[in-house]
C-alpha cells in the first residue's frame, strides 16, 4: 500500500508513506492527500473521469510507484 499526495508547490504526485504535512511558507496550504493504493493502475481508477482521463500521463504515474518499490520494503 502506498500513499500518494500532491505536491502544493509544483502540483506533482509523490508517494510516502512516513509523510508529515508540510506548510507552505507562501500561502500555508499543505500536500494534499490522493489516497492509498496497491498500484498506479488503481491510482489511474481513482484519478479518471468519465472520459478516462487523470490529468497525468501513464508513463508517470507508474514511474512514481517504480520509485517508491525501490526505495522502499513494504
Ligand atoms: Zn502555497
Amino acid at each position: 500500500m502506498y500513499s500518494v499526495y500532491e505536491n502544493h508547490e509544483n502540483g506533482g504526485l509523490f508517494i510516502d508513506n512516513n509523510y508529515e504535512p508540510k506548510t507552505c511558507s507562501q500561502c500555508g496550504d499543505i500536500d494534499r492527500f490522493i489516497g492509498n493504493f496497491d498500484n498506479y493502475k488503481q491510482l489511474i481508477e481513482h484519478l479518471a473521469d468519465e472520459d478516462g482521463w487523470t490529468g497525468y500521463n501513464e508513463e508517470y504515474l507508474e514511474g512514481i510507484f517504480e520509485d517508491a518499490e525501490n526505495e522502499t520494503t513494504i
